[in-house]
């Protein structure tokens, strides 16, 4: 990621600085795009950090993982004629640069408030509402369930994608604002949400939503059948030297997943989608990368049974067409009659979706949504008075950028609701 100081200047150069703000409505966060470009421009650094600390924390972050060609960068207007301006570049060389050079997420407020908030969760969401609030002059704690902050940021993106120093430092950063940390603790376990209630003015719950869905065919309870987002949060591979593996999904955890796996050695890692590649919800870039690194893409096939005694012997795909359908965003796939056919396999990895943690959201006694999210009304509250929820455990899009702003929005509401009550 790092870039010398000229071609920094020539990316930020290339920005027409148009008054329209096309980038700015495509970031979910809003941030100021021309507005902290105009200011590398003129070698602004510090007052490019103070733009984006408008709105976001998470500048190197963002700057790095951030689907920017579905966002930001896809709506940049000199991307209609031709390349889109190097949005999530510029970003994080402003975040390294504050790093480096120690400037600081400046405050709103020097002012001391009494309430006290508490988070569950140190993800995108939560971090960025501890943040907001702490500027704000709250006193916040953040109860989480690992001994580092990050969520997935930490325990699902892989390394090479996003360095964990830079993590580390963003972080520590934001947790000089002020913020508490309870580490290890495990809200369901080590705390309750009714002695939070007691001991808080406003609870923000932000613990994710990083469960594996199942697929519910034949075979999937067989050993050698993985869910992808657990495989990447707890690193508990198995060994897939000489393996043959296939992964289902078209997402960022299929390809987080697969590129891992061929990094450990597997000999051949299949990703299998049901719809074509224009439909695949990864980023084409990391669709690339992962082509050149050898994994495999079996698109328009879908799996239907996974074979083997107690372990994965083989499985049994099939073919799909693609049709259109109303009321339906994108194709919809339907399989091919009589086009199954098998292959030898060793393991299976699911990553076709993500959800909640169900044992936990039932317990909390909020109401859920059908697809057992947590409920919250348009002001980010569950159901429950001064608890609040948002990103991915509240069915956000689940982005980086999205699970930030909804900490944002979310912590916003909770100072009008403090201010109110
Ligand atoms: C493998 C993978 C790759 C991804 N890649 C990208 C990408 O490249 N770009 C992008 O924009 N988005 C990506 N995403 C999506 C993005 O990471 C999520 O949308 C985002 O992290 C959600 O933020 P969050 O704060 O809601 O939850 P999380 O990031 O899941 O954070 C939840 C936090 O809560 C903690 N926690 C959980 N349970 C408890 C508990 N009971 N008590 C206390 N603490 C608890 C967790 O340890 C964690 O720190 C990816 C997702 C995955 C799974």
């Amino acid at each position: 990621m790092e870039q010398s100081i000229e071609k920094i200047n020539e990316k930020a150069n290339y920005c027409l600085s148009c008054k329209t703000k096309m980038c700015m409505k495509g970031c979910p966060l809003e941030n100021n795009i021309t507005e902290f470009i105009k200011c590398v421009k003129e070698k602004k650094y510090e007052e490019a950090y103070k733009v984006l600390c408008k709105t976001t924390v998470l500048q190197p972050i963002c700057g790095r993982v951030c689907p920017h060609k579905s966002q930001c960068e896809g709506a940049c207007v000199r991307g209609i004629k031709g390349e889109s301006v190097h949005i999530g570049e510029l970003e994080a060389f402003v975040g390294d640069m504050a790093i480096e050079k120690g400037y600081e997420i400046e405050k709103f407020t020097s002012l001391k408030k009494n309430e006290k908030i508490a988070i569950i969760g140190g993800g995108p969401a939560g971090i960025t509402a501890a943040a907001n609030l702490a500027r704000n002059g709250y006193n916040v704690t953040i109860f989480e369930k690992y001994n580092k902050l990050g969520g997935i940021l930490r325990h699902g993106i892989p390394k090479f994608r996003l360095d964990e120093r830079v993590l580390d430092k963003q972080i520590e950063k934001i947790l000089n604002l002020g913020i508490q940390v309870k580490y290890n603790s495990i809200l369901g376990k080590d705390i309750a949400l009714k002695d939070l209630q007691n001991n808080f003015d406003a609870i923000f719950l932000a613990f994710g939503a990083n469960v594996s869905s199942k697929m519910n065919i034949e075979g999937e309870e067989l050993d050698g059948v993985y869910g992808g987002n657990e495989l990447l949060e707890f690193e508990n591979h198995p060994d897939y030297t000489g393996k043959n593996v296939a992964v289902i999904g078209g997402g960022n955890v299929a390809m987080d997943a697969s590129r891992i796996i061929k990094r450990l050695g597997a000999k051949s890692v299949k990703v299998i989608y049901r719809r074509s590649e224009q439909w695949m919800p990864a980023e084409k870039k990391e669709i690339e990368d992962a082509k050149k690194e050898g994994i495999e893409f079996l698109f328009q096939n879908n799996i239907v049974k996974i074979i083997g005694n107690k372990n994965v012997e083989k499985i049994e795909c099939i073919k799909t067409n693609l049709v259109k359908k109303e009321g339906e965003a994108r194709e919809v796939p339907v399989d091919i009659e009589g086009s199954n056919y098998m292959m030898d396999m060793d393991y299976v990895v699911m990553a076709v979706g993500s959800r909640t943690e169900k044992e936990l959201v039932e317990s909390l006694g909020v109401e859920l949504t059908k697809r057992g999210n947590i409920q919250i009304d348009e002001k980010y509250m569950t159901s429950e008075k001064g608890v609040f929820a948002g990103g991915d455990l509240s069915g956000t899009k689940a982005t980086v950028a999205w699970a930030s702003r909804s900490g944002r929005e979310a912590s916003n509401n909770i100072i009008e609701y403090l201010e109110k009550k």
